[in-house]
């Protein structure tokens, strides 16, 4: 079976492999040196000046990001189940906040952003994801934060890349806390999230808020390379086999022109067979097809063509199918992808087979 879902994604079989020695104690200068070379990369990889783990899912790296973060107000983005749980965060510990909703396929507007923190000086925060996952939406984070720079340059950007780090190149240059987690594209198993932050951020954070998700504390410890809990160790070795394989050895540029190339030849292929691409800005994390049929295909595709695809939620449930484009997929893989899509919509009689789909993505990764 292949995991097409976008997250959890296939853990490469390296990946796999770099935990199988012996287990290493948390509290020893082996795990130091581990926590270490493995923060660094990963400041290099966000290019931010702090960063911390987590043991938790990427949800609970954004529960802490809002305590530590907001102080006063918060502005969130819900333009999907991802930007919807900013407000279901906050409400949950009580933090005033305000949300600019969209539709799911229409990305944040800048100016709705900048009329809304010139309106209300009580915000001092923002909240947005880069990849929206819920309808493969791509916001405009950078420019937005670039903006929200020159009106207040007090209001702290938070960004949620989780399906977006690893994937294209972010630029953090206005960006103040950095989120994403381990199951995504950087394809590990599920359980480790990790926050970048800039100056402005630890400065922000002060003495921090909570317990567990005290970020102050943890900031503190990690520049030590010790944490403050037991850390998931299985999942740092991992990861720093992953960051070292696509940083030194593919190198982040290749990485990510292979995954807009195939991103390109993945939406072209359905576009090619009348299939209709659901955000009005698709993230390159993803492709997501909105479809009256989409239980039916993706049942095929299941139990005839081998292919794990996601559906779509709320709303969506049943008219969105989402194919994952992070990691290392390899094109043969891709190719199966769209040709077995192609062949189950000749099986529901809605397009007769004749190879366009696997031509067009054939032609296109070259
Ligand atoms: C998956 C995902 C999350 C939530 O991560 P969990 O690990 O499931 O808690 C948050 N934001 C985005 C954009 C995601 O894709």
């Amino acid at each position: 079976m292949i995991l097409a879902t976008p997250g959890p994604v296939e853990v490469p079989f390296f990946a796999q492999e770099a935990v199988l020695g012996e287990t290493i104690h948390h509290r020893t200068p082996e795990f130091k040196e581990i926590m270490k070379e493995t923060l660094s990369l990963f400041k290099n990889l966000v290019n931010l000046p702090d960063a911390v783990f987590l043991a938790s899912s990427g949800s609970g790296a954004m529960e802490a990001a809002l305590i530590n973060i907001t102080k006063k107000k918060a502005l969130t983005i819900n333009a999907g189940k991802f930007g919807e749980r900013w407000g279901k965060i906050a409400k949950a510990h009580n933090i005033e906040f305000s949300q600019l909703c969209y539709e799911w396929n229409t990305p944040a507007n800048v100016e709705d952003v900048i009329s809304t923190i010139k309106a209300d000086s009580e915000i001092d925060s923002f909240y947005i994801q880069i990849s929206e996952s819920a309808g493969g939406l791509r916001h405009p984070v950078e420019e937005i934060a670039a903006e929200i720079k020159k009106v207040n340059p007090d209001i702290m950007v938070v960004a949620d890349g989780i399906t977006a780090v690893g994937v294209e190149k972010i630029d953090t240059t206005n960006i103040d806390v950095l989120i994403t987690g381990s199951q995504k594209a950087l394809m590990l198993a599920p359980g480790l999230a990790m926050i970048g932050f800039s100056k402005a951020a630890v400065k922000r954070i002060g003495g921090g808020k909570g317990y567990y998700f005290n970020l102050a504390n943890e900031i503190k410890k990690q520049r030590e390379f010790s944490t403050s809990f037991t850390p998931a160790t299985t999942l740092i070795i991992a990861l720093k086999a992953v960051l070292e394989k696509v940083t030194k050895e593919i190198g982040l540029d290749n990485l990510y022109a292979k995954t807009a190339k195939r991103h390109n030849a993945l939406l072209e292929s359905l576009k090619a067979i009348g299939l209709n691409i659901y955000p009005q800005t698709p993230a390159k994390s993803m492709a997501a097809v909105y479809s009256e049929q989409a239980e039916e295909i993706r049942k095929i595709m299941k139990n005839k063509f081998e292919v794990n695809m996601a559906g779509g939620q709320d709303h969506l449930k049943g008219k969105l199918f989402r194919i994952n484009n992070m990691g290392l997929i390899e094109d043969y893989k891709m190719l199966w992808i769209v040709n077995s899509i192609e062949m189950t919509l000749d099986e529901l009689n809605i397009r007769k087979f004749d190879g366009t789909a696997s031509q067009t993505f054939s032609e296109l990764i070259k």
